[in-house]
């Protein structure tokens, strides 16, 4: 009898094991992945590079950026831990994660505010054509998303067009919110685009600063760039 029920448990094991979907095998695969990342992860990362930010956090900079799965941290510094505040949801919009930038701006104080829009953007290719037939939640997310044309998904320029008008859109929008840190000289807000699919011609995976506190004027984005150069041995010195 208990030969023949645990052979009854053996088959029903079988058969979950077998009964997986593709999806969920799938799922099984990433988290092993991720599983394995981590622990190199946690390997190669000793308790002096955890203890320094173990219980506070000091980033430098608020970071709003799209949840696309091609736009990272890795593609704007090599060490963002405690460095970046990521936000980030599909657009890089202000309006969908206010309290977040709000948080990072006003609780962390961080001098920078970065709004990083980028090539391809799906967000952008659907805000900017026909979305009715979207989710409720989509909908909503992608309509606070304001472009001042409509754009061909195929367009790669179209497309990365839009993508700058949204960022200097959410730019003029935390100008609003953040005016009176502006006005104290506590806060930059930064609009840039990072290019991976190199629509700009300035090189494949480049970060474009496109709006600095609502300047979009090329050669005045020029001569801040040239005078943040000055600037870099601080910025690293108050890191450490
Ligand atoms: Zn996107």
């Amino acid at each position: 009898m208990l030969k023949y029920l645990l052979g009854l448990i053996c088959l029903a094991f079988s058969q979950l094991a077998t009964a997986d979907s593709n999806e969920i095998a799938q799922a099984k695969n990433v988290i092993d992945t991720i599983l394995h990342d981590n622990n190199a992860f946690a390997k190669h990362h000793k308790h002096q590079y955890f203890e320094r930010f173990a219980k506070s956090q000091h980033p430098r900079a608020t970071v709003v950026t799209c949840a696309d799965s091609r736009v990272h941290d890795q593609a704007l510094e090599h060490d963002p831990d405690n460095d970046l505040f990521i936000v980030r949801n599909i657009g890089n919009q202000i309006t969908t994660a206010e309290g977040s930038v709000e948080y990072g701006v006003h609780h962390l104080h961080t001098p920078l505010l970065l709004i990083v829009g980028h090539s391809a953007c799906g967000a952008i290719k659907a805000a900017g054509g026909d979305y009715k037939n979207e989710s409720v939640a989509i909908k909503r997310e992608l309509s606070t998303i304001k472009l001042s044309h409509a754009i061909s998904p195929e367009d790669e320029r179209e497309v990365l067009n839009g993508v700058m008008d949204n960022v200097n859109y959410q730019v003029n929008l935390a100008q609003k919110k953040f005016d009176l840190e502006l006005k104290q000289g506590h806060l930059v807000i930064i609009g840039a685009v990072y290019d991976f699919t190199n629509v700009l011609s300035h090189g494949e995976g480049k970060l474009t600063i496109t709006n600095i506190n609502g300047d979009t004027n090329p050669k005045h984005i020029r001569e801040f760039i040239r005078s943040t150069e000055h600037h870099r041995p601080i910025l690293k010195q108050q890191k450490s």
